[in-house]
């Protein structure tokens, strides 16, 4: 049975994380589309008078906010202005939503391990869900692929360069499979703003210069991480999750114009790209009308303008936690959470200014070899990934507070 066979009829979607970067371009698509979707949920975390703006003008039946008395003031203001949503908050309010049997269609989009629970929920309850948060599938991605078979739940990634390689991959595939014609998967990477920075800089360059990404705009965690290559290192092992090959048939390559979004090499020596202006509406567009094609408001290339595209092996040296990142999945098990959780942690303590980027690495590279000799469950349930999760935010934070770098700063 294919519970959430949407073709042709109206999509009923839920946002999860309708206020950030992803959710706000998610919005800008489906205002193109009002005969063919309909919101039906909005939540956001923190931003109260973004959520008011967007609950005014889509209408949603449902919306959730992190903090609760400031759900309770929404509903207010919702209700003086005669709108029925219905406002909720707390934890099991957002896990409620994401497995609303009122939608068909769950953007998961928010940022950060606070993503998983809510996207396993969606999984769990058989929905086509839209995965733009990274964390939940580095973190459980076992278990969210085995609860997506079991429930019938159909993944779409969003990520670029992972909605390239499913847009690259037969008609018809679904994520956990593996396709046996697949030789390689190939991840385009630009290199983030410190490609070309002298390595004797790095450990001097601030919050502000990190979050200036050349081609994206996007949130400041995943604006770190990309400076940091570690965003292309929590790819790797999201690619892994979803399309099954093992790491060392998934490459890196440096692409600094954005413009393919990644490859998949069959294995008749055939490669196939999907290009496209760096744009998140592109791949949002693709997962939410699949296998149907709508408009997303970005235009084509031009590809006589471009002129050129350039392509750089990935320097370890400079991107060491692209080289973690690999050590992590191939260890598998714990350590793709372990990595996980103290990434956010180092950058974290980065942003406020607690840690010097080029000790980013460092910290996360102690909290793995801590996690080795470490007494620590399997990953295979919910619990046991919290478990580690906690387990490794708490090392590493303890690392940050005692960072060698920041003592002598
Ligand atoms: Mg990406």
């Amino acid at each position: 049975m294919q519970i959430n066979d949407v073709n042709g009829s109206l999509r009923r979607l839920a946002i999860l994380g309708a206020t950030g970067s992803v959710g706000r371009s998610t919005l800008d698509v489906v205002r193109r589309h009002p005969a063919r979707i309909e919101v039906r949920a909005l939540t956001a975390q923190r931003d109260a008078a973004g959520l008011l703006e967007l609950c005014r003008e889509f209408r949603p039946a449902l919306a959730f906010l992190g903090d609760e008395r400031a759900a309770r003031e929404l509903q207010d203001a919702l209700s003086r202005d005669g709108l029925d949503t219905r406002v909720r908050s707390g934890p099991a309010a957002l896990a409620e939503i994401a497995a609303d049997p009122a939608a068909d269609l769950v953007m998961s989009s928010i940022v950060g391990a606070a993503g998983l629970m809510p996207t396993l929920a969606a999984v769990r309850a058989g929905k086509r869900v839209l995965i733009a948060n990274k964390e939940p599938l580095v973190m459980a991605g076992r278990l969210l692929l085995a609860e997506a078979q079991r429930s019938g739940a159909t993944l779409i990634p969003i990520d670029s360069e992972h909605n390239a390689i499913f847009q690259c991959l037969p008609g018809g595939y679904r994520c956990g499979q593996a396709d046996p014609g697949v030789q390689r998967l190939v991840l385009t990477a630009s290199g983030g703003p410190f490609r070309e920075t002298p390595l004797a800089e790095l450990a001097a360059v601030t919050p502000a210069q990190a979050v200036r990404h050349p081609n994206w705009v996007m949130g400041p965690k995943i604006s770190v991480d990309s400076a940091t290559m570690m965003n292309k290192g929590l790819e790797l092992i999201e690619a892994h999750r979803l399309f099954g090959l093992p790491e060392e048939r998934i490459d890196v390559v440096l692409h600094p114009e954005s413009v393919i979004h990644s490859l998949v090499e069959y294995r008749d020596g055939s490669m196939l790209a999907q290009l496209g202006q760096p744009d998140m509406r592109v791949p949002i567009a693709h997962a939410l009308a699949h296998p149907e094609r709508w408009e997303s408001g970005v235009p084509g290339l031009r590809l006589a303008e471009l002129g050129r595209l350039q392509f750089q092996a990935v320097d370890l040296r400079r991107f060491p936690c692209l080289a973690l990142a690999r050590d992590a999945l191939r260890g598998g098990g714990i350590f793709p959470n372990v990595l996980n959780a103290a990434n956010e942690i180092a950058v974290e303590a980065f942003l406020g200014e607690r840690l010097p980027f080029t000790r980013i690495a460092g910290l996360i590279g102690q909290t793995l070899e801590a996690a080795a000799g470490a007494t620590l469950p399997g990953d295979e349930s919910l619990d046991a990934v919290l478990e580690i999760d906690a387990w490794a935010r708490r090392t590493a934070a303890g690392f940050a507070a005692h960072d060698p770098a920041v003592a002598h700063a």
